[in-house]
């Protein structure tokens, strides 16, 4: 009969044995039918879920109260992986329940429905990259720099690490874009971008679009001199841009101011108060001169 169904569905007795499975079961679990009826179906899941399984199944067998246990046991839709029988991984949700007993004394069989996840999964990770991303420059955008910075003060705090930031506002970008264009001041912020994502020291580090021309570079566990340090290959390396490759002239040059604070030992109460320091540091940068650092004391 549920060969018949359009959903997939195995069937199981209490040692964990499948029993019955049909086509659309087989093929999640990446096997025929005919060689999975025998087998143990945790074989089939990849850690942490296996484990997990064989507790439940451990339990149920050394319960003795009926009602409850099908209670405990039986749940809805849960994400697990399965090992497939090629030892490829597939994502799949899975509802278990509990059959009632045909008759009285007869073993408890349980059926699995299953629901192939993988579109699904791709498709999230697509749009929550989406979310995450500045469709311009490709860093990080305001909202996953908001997280990240929130992570990683939370992360500062508890292991009593020091945590630097980096603001950076492009100088005169008003001219360049009124000289050049919004186009070609589009692209210089992408160069801009490029040489932000270049200098990070690590994978834990970010670099962010804060909005318009001014950008964010977190600094997890580093101290003001490596944020000092970073600030510089910053600016070095933007005074260097050449534009010519965009049709401009060869003398086109553009500059960042940029502030840095560091929270090392409780002197900042929240994120948006290191956020706030970095961004006066900014506003001393800017008004000693441009293409400056200034860092907060
Ligand atoms: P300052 O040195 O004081 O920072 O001067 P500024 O001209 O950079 O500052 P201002 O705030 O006056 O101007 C910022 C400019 O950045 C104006 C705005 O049009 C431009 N801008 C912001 N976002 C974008 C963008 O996405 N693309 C382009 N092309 N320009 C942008
Ligand atoms: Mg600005
Ligand atoms: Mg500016």
């Amino acid at each position: 009969m549920i060969t018949a169904i359009s959903e997939a569905i195995f069937v199981i007795n209490s040692a964990g044995v499948i029993e019955m499975i049909n086509p659309l079961g087989a093929k999640l679990f990446g096997a025929p039918a005919e060689m999975l009826i025998g087998q143990t179906w945790t074989d089939y899941l990849q850690s942490p879920f296996k484990d997990e399984y064989q507790s439940l199944f451990a339990l149920w067998n050394s319960a003795s109260d009926e009602a409850n246990k099908v209670t405990q046991f039986n749940h809805g839709p849960k994400e697990i992986i399965i090992n497939r029988a090629d030892s490829t991984l597939l994502e799949a949700d899975l509802s278990l329940s509990c059959l009632p007993s045909i008759q009285i004394g007869s073993e408890p069989l349980f059926i699995g429905i299953m629901h192939n996840l993988t579109t699904h999964k791709a498709e999230y990770n697509k749009l929550r990259h989406l979310a995450h991303t500045d469709k311009l420059t490709g860093l990080a955008n305001r909202h996953a720099f908001d997280d990240a910075l929130q992570t990683n003060w939370n992360d500062s705090i508890n292991h009593d690490q020091p945590l630097c930031l980096i603001i950076i506002d492009v100088d005169y970008f008003k001219i360049f874009n009124d000289q050049f264009g919004h186009v070609n001041g589009d692209k210089c912020l992408q160069k801009i971008a490029q040489v932000l994502a270049e200098v990070l020291p690590s994978n834990n580090a970010m670099a962010a679009r804060y909005g318009g021309e001014e950008f964010v570079v977190i600094l997890p566990n580093s101290n003001p001199l490596t944020a000092e340090y970073i600030a510089k290959n910053i600016q070095n390396r933007i005074n260097q841009l050449t534009f010519t490759d965009i049709g401009l002239p060869a003398q086109t040059k553009i500059s960042v101011s940029q502030g840095i604070a560091c929270e090392r030992s409780g002197q900042y109460r929240t994120p948006t108060a290191l956020v706030c320091a970095a961004d006066t540091a900014l506003y001393r940068a800017k008004s000693t001169g441009r293409n400056r650092i200034n860092m907060s004391s």
